[in-house]
């Protein structure tokens, strides 16, 4: 069976032959998933679900948000498969994201499943990003299951604007949530902030100072086009270099060499050992290291948060056959159409229809 990927946008759906063509036997070899770019593919972003216990502005509408079908959600057998045909592909890393990974009802088997795979390079690493309620709950249990490291996102610690960014007054749930992931052995730690315009600009110092003293490296993330309301505006977006700025205002900043493939830019605060992080994909795009790819809740294998195409793996898993080499295929095909950076910054950039909920942070 030969899947088709298929390209998604505010324009109708099409379907690209071009792609679908591009199958070529050569995509059954078992070697490195390498794009025609050079970068060897070793990260798995793993979406578990499109819902969430929150409603960030800046990734969720308020209310109508268009949930995926329910029977099109990868059951915990469909994801295990796919991960370990991953693995053997040589992806080292698998991140549980979403939507809210722990609002999954097997989310403890889940971890347990994808901790256990190996790749050609020995165990996988697994990590998971929430927004950390009901954290406190399930951590234990999910670090007996081998997660390894979490990344819980805050984006503020003043509960009013918490409530108008979130649309939820859940705040305390997430310092619960925090306060958990301190108290346990799971390190690094890391805090996810947006850092928005107007919003909480003001507190860029006091969010790296509550990152310290829990322990946690903060990473600022530069806010991108990926909201459920295509309102994104890049003249309010606050910048990478207004960050750093900022932070200067209180602490010196020294380089951490050695960024690799990573997201983040790390600078050591003052003398150290404490360290603060910039994730700053418009202004500072970092795609020519990029080795990741993405699984949404759906089956759908992405490329690029950026992507308008999609690589579908539902037929494949619900048809039966080959499905592992067919997986393999279209692990393949997808890194082939790789394309070398996102086009944010062009005047021709076209926002992908599904908001970050959907797609997987
Ligand atoms: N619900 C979990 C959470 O919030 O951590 C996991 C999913 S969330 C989509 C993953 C990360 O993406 C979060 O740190 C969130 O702040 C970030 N994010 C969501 N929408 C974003 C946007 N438009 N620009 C930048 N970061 C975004
Ligand atoms: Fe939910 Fe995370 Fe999106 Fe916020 S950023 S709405 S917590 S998925």
């Amino acid at each position: 069976m030969t899947a088709i990927p298929v390209v998604i946008g505010r324009r109708p759906p099409v379907i690209d032959r071009a792609e679908a063509s591009d199958l070529h036997e050569a995509d059954a070899a078992s070697t490195a998933l390498i794009d025609t770019h050079g970068r060897v593919h070793r990260d798995l972003r793993i979406s578990l679900t499109d819902r969430c216990s929150l409603r960030c502005t800046y990734c969720m509408p308020e209310q109508g948000n268009e949930w995926l079908a329910r029977s099109s959600i990868l059951t915990l057998d469909e994801i295990e498969r796919i991960a370990r045909v991953a693995a053997a592909a040589g992806v080292t890393t698998f991140r549980l994201t979403g939507g809210e990974p722990l609002l999954r009802a097997d989310i403890v088997e889940v971890v347990r499943r994808l901790a256990a795979i190996e790749s050609p390079s020995g165990p996988v690493q697994l990590a998971m990003t929430t927004n950390g309620i009901r954290l406190a709950e399930l951590l234990p249990a999910l670090q007996e299951a081998g997660l390894h490291r979490l990344n819980i996102s805050i984006d503020t610690l003043r509960r009013d604007r918490f409530h108008d960014l979130t649309r939820r007054d859940r705040l305390e749930d997430v310092l619960t949530g925090i306060a958990a992931a301190q108290a346990s052995s799971l390190r690094p730690l890391k805090l996810n902030a947006v850092a928005m315009r107007g919003v909480n600009d003001d507190e860029l110092v006091e969010l790296v100072a509550f990152a310290i003293a829990h322990d946690a490296e903060l990473r600022f993330i530069e806010q991108m086009p990926l909201d459920a309301g295509h309102t994104w505006d890049r003249a309010q977006m606050v910048t990478r270099e207004e960050i750093l700025e900022t932070l200067r205002g209180r602490w010196t900043l020294t380089p951490v060499p050695g960024r690799g493939g990573a997201p983040a830019e790390r600078w050591v605060l003052d003398d150290g050992p404490h360290t603060v992080g910039v994730i700053a994909s418009v202004t500072a795009p970092f795609c020519g290291d990029c080795d990741r790819l993405r699984l949404t809740a759906d089956g759908q294998l992405r490329n690029c948060l950026f992507s308008t195409t999609e690589y579908d793996l539902l037929p494949i898993l619900r048809a039966g056959g080959e499905v592992d080499a067919e997986i393999d295929r279209m692990l393949r095909s997808c890194v082939r159409g790789k394309l070398p950076g996102h086009a944010i910054n062009d005047p021709s950039f076209l926002q992908p229809a599904r908001g970050m909920n959907a797609i997987g942070g």
